[in-house]
């Protein structure tokens, strides 16, 4: 048996077989651990692992079916087997946190792949794999990464993270929308898996439901146990096209919104492998950090929702993006940021004192410029992405080319769509000094066609694909990247298989993808 069908039979027998019907709700007679294990924030010493009890997840107080908190022991192994038990403890769950639990182990050895595993109510939960970062300053040689964007639950199955599981990679990215917060309008007719959930999330209880739904998916509950992850959000944590404290429906009052706010990112955080530090300067939640593998990788995760400026730009009542003339004075006003002064100030600090191999940026959106035409014809741009926020990204570039970043490379997600671009000294024009690379979806729609007819006005957009789903891949050694869009061949298709659309190496030195 492989890695993968190991999994999969652990949580066949464990878990979840009863979210791979159409029945969310579990049995009365459910065992606690429906939602899988995770692992999470590798340091060199250690991670977090991650849990949450949850017999019923789908019960309406939120709380997972959990009436009174659970005690819940766990155990870390330097083998598969779980033989050779090297830290070990238990924990009480709380209401407070929906019975999630976030353990950070530490004192472990670097660069190695650890096995843990939760007890509770009688019950073992799946084995997951962890694995710790490499020592600072090491001399590594390699780092696989898989990363994902856009999981909408009900447009299609979850086959793009079973075949991630299957990668044998080192750390999972998640680039943003990894849960969705829409309702489940009766009229929408494409939805390959409908839940009796219909509300759009505005309270902690939906948001804490949803996020259990979605971990009860098998596919994605073998790939959190497959290896451990970073993530960032984009807007659909949230709300659709939100930023900061305000909703995208401007007669929304700032203060309402924040209350929803707050309610998604503590759901957000219930259900990740986050350090329990993340909570420390509350509201905010801070998830933008820096994750150093050795001398071969800097994995910078930036936060490009929190602390953004209002929308550019806006029209009438609403905030949504649009595409806006280019003649709008918000587009390039430098006292506006997508990233806020405080993280850019830590950004462009990290910049400096950075010297990995490779500058990976996992963030949620398309940095390259996009040309675009308004509905009525002129020269214009997109507002939601970086290009509502010229300033911040020349701020950005200029930050990379000035401190001789190593080889920096953006992943993002947001667009449903692969697209490969070099980001250039000005925009549209100049030397190229980053890559950047974009995943389309793991189910959601993909892009409108009418962007495709946008390319001969952006040549430094070197590949567009808005027609498949999936993931991206990236292998780093110390001489090249190899990066792989990898597709699956049917989001309807519970068990789709997977190829590889495109393939491209970046070389140490020279910035700019090159098709292999
Ligand atoms: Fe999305
Ligand atoms: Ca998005």
């Amino acid at each position: 048996m492989d890695r993968r069908e190991l999994f999969l039979g652990g949580l066949a027998a464990g878990a979840s077989l009863a979210a791979f019907g159409a029945p969310f709700r579990a049995a009365a007679s459910a065992p606690p651990f429906t939602l899988g294990v995770a692992s999470g924030s590798p340091s060199p010493d250690g991670f977090v692992i991650w849990t949450r009890i949850a017999p019923d997840p789908a019960a309406p107080d939120g709380m997972g079916g959990v009436t009174t908190p659970a005690q819940v022991a766990w155990e870390v192994a330097e083998d598969e087997a779980m033989r050779r038990i090297v830290r070990r403890g238990s924990a009480m769950t709380t209401p407070a946190e929906a019975h999630a639990l976030h353990v950070e182990i530490g004192g472990l050895k670097p660069d190695r792949p650890y096995w843990y595993r939760f007890t509770a109510m009688g019950e073992m939960s799946a084995i997951g794999r962890a694995r710790t970062a490499p020592a600072r300053g090491a001399r590594n040689s390699r780092l696989k990464l898989a990363m994902a964007s856009c999981a909408h639950w009900e447009t299609g199955w979850f086959s793009a993270y079973r075949h991630m599981a299957a990668e044998d990679h080192d750390l999972t990215l998640f680039l943003g929308d990894y849960i969705y917060e829409y309702g489940n309008p009766a009229t929408r007719t494409n939805l390959v898996r409908r839940v009796p959930m219909v509300a759009e999330c505005r309270t902690l209880v939906e948001y804490r439901n949803r996020y259990a739904l979605y971990r009860t998916d098998p596919d994605l509950q073998a790939l959190h146990a497959a290896a451990p992850c970073l993530a960032t959000w984009d807007d659909h944590e949230v709300q659709n096209d939100y930023s900061a404290d305000f909703s995208q429906i401007g007669t929304i009052l700032v203060e309402e919104f924040r209350a929803r706010r707050l309610a998604a990112y503590r759901a957000f955080y219930e259900h990740m492998p986050l350090r329990p530090s993340v909570l420390a300067n509350a509201p905010e939640m801070r998830i933008y950090g820096r994750f150093d593998y050795g001398a071969l990788a800097r994995i910078t995760v930036l936060d490009g929702r929190q602390y953004r400026s209002i929308q550019p730009c806006t029209v009438g009542g609403s905030r949504r993006g649009h595409v806006a003339p280019n003649t709008c004075a918000d587009l390039t006003d430098p006292g506006r940021s997508m990233l806020g002064m405080d993280q850019e100030r830590w950004l462009y600090d990290g910049f400096k004192t950075g010297r990995a191999r490779w500058n990976v940026i996992a963030q949620d959106l398309l940095v390259a410029p996009l040309a675009q035409k308004t509905t009525d014809g002129q020269p214009g741009t997109f507002t939601e992405g970086w290009s509502g926020y010229d300033a911040n990204r020349g701020r950005m570039l200029n930050a990379i080319a000035t401190s001789r970043l190593n080889n920096p490379v953006f992943f993002g997600g947001d667009m449903h769509a692969y697209f490969t671009a070099d980001l250039r000294r000005n925009g549209f024009t100049g030397p190229t000094i980053a890559t950047e690379f974009i995943g389309t979806s793991v189910t959601s729609d993909n892009a409108a066609d009418s962007l495709a007819s946008t390319l001969p006005d952006n040549p430094h957009i070197k590949f567009f694909d808005n027609r498949h789903h999936g993931y991206m891949t990236a292998e780093l050694t110390p001489s090249r990247m190899e990066t792989a869009f990898r597709v699956v061949s049917d989001r309807s298709d519970p068990r789709a298989t997977v190829s590889t659309l495109k393939r491209y190496g970046v070389e140490n030195g020279r910035p700019g993808a090159v098709e292999i």
